[in-house]
This record gives C-alpha cells, structure tokens and sequence, in this order.
C-alpha cells in the first residue's frame, strides 16, 4: 500500500515548525528498508526540500533488557545506519531515555515522526513526546500488518473470534512501499552521535544485566532476518503444517528476534511467504495464521488490556478454576532458581530451559510444555506467571514483547476455553509428559539441544 493515510496517525494538534529538518524518531521499527514511519517523514520532507534525520535513543536501563538483547539490537542498528547512509539520511543515536533524546532532536525539527510501540511504556514514551514537543507529531504504525483499530477496537477473546476480522483486510495492507528518494542530504549536519563499532562507548555507560550472554546462533539485523527467511522458504516451509509442532525437527522461521526488535517488516514476511512456490496452501496459510492472527492478537491482548503483564488479565473463568485448586497437592514443587537451573527430575523440560537459556530461542511446542509444567510445580499459580514471565522475558531474544505476555496468559488460559476439569489445572488445558512423548520424539529434541549447545 502506497497510501500510507491507514497507517498515520496525528498524535498532536500542533502545527509544522520553521525547522532544520524533519525528525523520524525510531525506536521500535529499527529498520531502513519497508518502513512506514521512514517513508512518512522522507515524503514530508521532499514536501517540505528538508532533509531527514532519524534518530535513536538508547535508553540507560530499557525495562527487563540485558546483554543479550542490547548486542543483537546494536548488530541491528549498524546495519540501519548503513543503509540510511546510502540513502544521505542522517543516523543519530544518543544514549538516554528514548523520549528525551526524541525532544532533544526535536527542537529542530519541523515536525516528528514516529513508529508504533505497543507495551505500556511505549505508549507513554510517544505521549510525553506529542505533549512535550513544540511542532507536530505524527505515529506511523509499522509492526502490524492490519493496523490495530482496523482490525477490532475491543478486547479480543480468542483467535477464533479476531481471526476473520484480521484475516478480511489484511491483503490490502501488504504492498511494498516505494522507498522515496531524499532530495536533501542530511548527512553533514553536525549532530553529536554514538560510534555504533566502538562497543564499549556504546554498552559500557549502560545500566545492563551483563550475565545473561550474546547468543552465536542468532545475529541481529535485516539482512541476516532475510537470509534466514529465504532459507525457510527454501527448505522448510513445504512441510510447516505437519511439523510445525514437533520440536526435535527445524520446521520453523526463526523470524520472532527479528520481528521483535522491528529489524524485519511482518509485511514484508508475508508477502515472501504468500509469493513463494514452495510448499503447499495448506503450508503458507498456517504460516500466516500464526503470523497475523496469532501475533496481531498478541497486540490487540496488550493495547486493550492496561493489566496485561499480570496474573489479573486473565479470563474471570480462569482465574477462578486455579483459584479453586490452589490447594491441590503439587506432585513436585520447584522454586525458580531450580528451574532457571535447569534442575528439575524431567530431561524434556530441563533440555527446553537450556534451549532457551543458551540459544535466546526455545521451540514453540516446548514454550507451551515448559509453561505449563511451571504452572503444575509452582506453589502457586500467581507465582508460577511471574516465574514464568520472567525467566520469558530474562532468555527470550524474542521476550518484552506482546507476544511474550499474550502466551505467558495463554499457559493460565488467556485465549483459549475451559477444558475438562483436572487436578492443579482446574479447568485450563494441561499438557503432561505422557502427551509429550506420544505426539512427538522428545528424545531426539535432547539431542538436538544438546548439539545446539555445546
Ligand atoms: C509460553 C510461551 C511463551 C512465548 N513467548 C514468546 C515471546 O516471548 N515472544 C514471541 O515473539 N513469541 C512467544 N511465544 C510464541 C511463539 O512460541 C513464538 O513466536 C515462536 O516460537 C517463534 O518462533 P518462530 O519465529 O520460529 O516461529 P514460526 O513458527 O516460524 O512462526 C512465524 C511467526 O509467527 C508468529 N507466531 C508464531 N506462534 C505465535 C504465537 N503463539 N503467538 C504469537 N505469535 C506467534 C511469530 O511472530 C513467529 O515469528 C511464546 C509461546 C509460548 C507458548
């Protein structure tokens, strides 16, 4: 879609100023290629013969983040810079809160542009931004296909119910964009940034969770989320449907770190997807099921639900079922330094948390196994979600994102019906080791995360 009007909108009622510059403030979409939110300020500036200066601010303590996730971001951002370079667009990236440096830059601009952020303190960021600036400011969303209020603007209860009103538009929403030429360089405007290459000056002055290590198997970028998305296409779509869901096979995408930090448009995946000879319908449309319906639920469940990072968004149903058998006898209780240890009496789920632990990445069938087993060992189940986000969101490259607290819900019932009633589980679905073994070879996934991690 060429018309970028579906995905804008105005987050102020200020007026253009007599700036330097218009100001693309990125901070979720951190890509130069198949952004709204960048193609936005170009036009406006070719409008306007003004240059484009994109600016990025590395917050000092982002929330939840840690080594791991900063070294794939800033793998990532150089690759942007790059690439904004070829296109004579200025990338400035300064450490402070996101906001500030925004207002910082924005001072000089004639108006600010700014992609989507979902989470809570993504919205508030945007907010002080609108509130703050002197000029106008404008949200382009970008890390949705079908933007939000298109697709529903209410709290969504299940796939099943946001499914056809995702599923209606979203073809219209999937054009590339033309990348507009910027007919003014901003290249030499002296504005003070960070050296991306010296790492040290980048991370050191951060408040940063050192412990949890950069992972070799996944390394942050648009080119490398490409290349691995070719690769699927190539040899592992034609089979998704079948075994999507056996955890010992690869028959997956890897995309969630790269969609996660905005470093791959999920239009941009979609339409490779849908183009691709390889693989049948039946392959491509579960695909995109899980693509669009499941993940663009994942956002409606966090812009709808202001609690959604706590045990209280959960369904009414759900939390009173636990509630009733929170006094049943645990056949096994683990606090989480056992199970962040790995030191449980089961192999499967303890191959599952050293997946996550050293890859950054765990299999989606283990995700659901290994929550729900968090949930059977707990003494509590409000223990059991905040054990199990955390450590999420602790490991998880893909982690601190809708998706993280949508299937973190979904492990204590979110999006899904009461199931026969049971012990612990009440009447949320449970899955047992016994399941495990007889749908999938849990022996052969060890082995798997044994030669991925050593
Ligand atoms: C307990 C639990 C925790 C999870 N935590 C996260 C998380 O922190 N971050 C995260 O991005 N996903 C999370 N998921 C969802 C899912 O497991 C991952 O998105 C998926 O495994 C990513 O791997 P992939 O890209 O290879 O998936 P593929 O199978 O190749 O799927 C393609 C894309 O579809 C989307 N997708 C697939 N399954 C889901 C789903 N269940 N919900 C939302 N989107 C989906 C993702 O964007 C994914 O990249 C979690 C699931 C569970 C059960």
């Amino acid at each position: 879609m060429d018309d970028l009007s579906p995905r804008l909108q105005k987050l102020n009622s200020k007026p253009l100023a007599d700036g330097k510059y218009v100001l693309y403030w990125m901070q979720q979409s951190q890509r130069a290629e198949e952004n709204p939110a960048l193609e936005y300020a170009v036009r406006r500036a070719n409008k306007l013969d003004l240059p484009v200066v994109v600016v990025f601010g590395l917050a000092p303590k982002y929330p939840e983040a840690n080594l791991r996730h900063y070294m794939f971001m800033l793998q990532g951002l150089r690759e942007v810079r790059r690439r904004l370079s070829q296109r004579k667009i200025l990338f400035v990236v300064q450490h402070g809160e996101p906001p500030e440096t925004a207002l910082r830059l924005g001072r000089f601009a004639s108006s600010i542009v700014c992609d989507c952020g979902y989470l809570r303190h993504q919205r508030r960021w945007r907010e002080q931004v609108a509130k703050e600036a002197a000029c106008l400011a404008e949200q382009v969303e970008c890390d949705a296909i079908v933007p939000m209020d298109a697709a529903s603007t209410k709290l969504e209860t299940s796939a099943r119910a946001f499914r056809p009103k995702v599923m209606r538009f979203y073809p219209i929403y999937l054009d590339d964009l033309n990348p507009a030429r910027s007919v003014r360089n901003s290249m030499d405007l002296q504005v003070e940034s960070l050296d991306l290459d010296d790492e040290e000056a980048v991370l050191g002055p951060l408040d940063l969770d050192c412990s949890v290590k950069p992972v070799p198997l996944f390394t942050g970028g648009t080119s490398t989320a490409k290349r691995r998305l070719a690769d699927f296409l190539r040899t592992r779509l034609a089979g998704y449907a079948e075994h999507r869901n056996q955890p010992q096979t690869d028959y997956v995408s890897h995309m969630s770190p790269y969609l996660h930090f905005g470093q791959i448009a999920p239009m941009y995946v979609a339409r490779k997807i849908q183009g691709s000879g390889a693989g049948s319908s039946i392959d491509r449309d579960s695909y995109l099921d899980e693509l669009i319906v499941q993940r663009e639920l994942s956002v409606n469940f966090v812009c709808f639900n202001k609690d959604y990072d706590k045990f209280s968004s959960l369904p009414e149903w759900a939390r009173a079922t636990l509630a009733k058998h929170k006094s049943d006898r645990r056949p096994k209780v683990y606090n989480k330094i056992q199970l962040e240890n790995a030191q449980t009496h089961d192999p499967y789920w303890n191959a599952a948390m050293n997946e996550m632990k050293i890859t950054g990445y765990m299999h989606n069938h283990m995700r659901m196994y290994w929550g729900k087993q968090i949930l059977a060992w707990s003494k509590t189940p409000e223990v059991a979600y905040k054990t199990a986000l955390e450590l999420n969101n602790k490991y998880f490259l893909d982690g601190r994102d809708p998706s993280s607290y949508a299937n973190i819900g979904w492990i204590f019932g979110l999006h899904d019906r009461p199931w026969p009633e049971r012990e612990i589980f009440g009447s949320v679905r449970s899955m047992t080791i016994g399941g495990l073994m007889r749908k999938t070879d849990p022996e052969a996934y060890v082995d798997k995360v044994e030669r991925l991690t050593t």
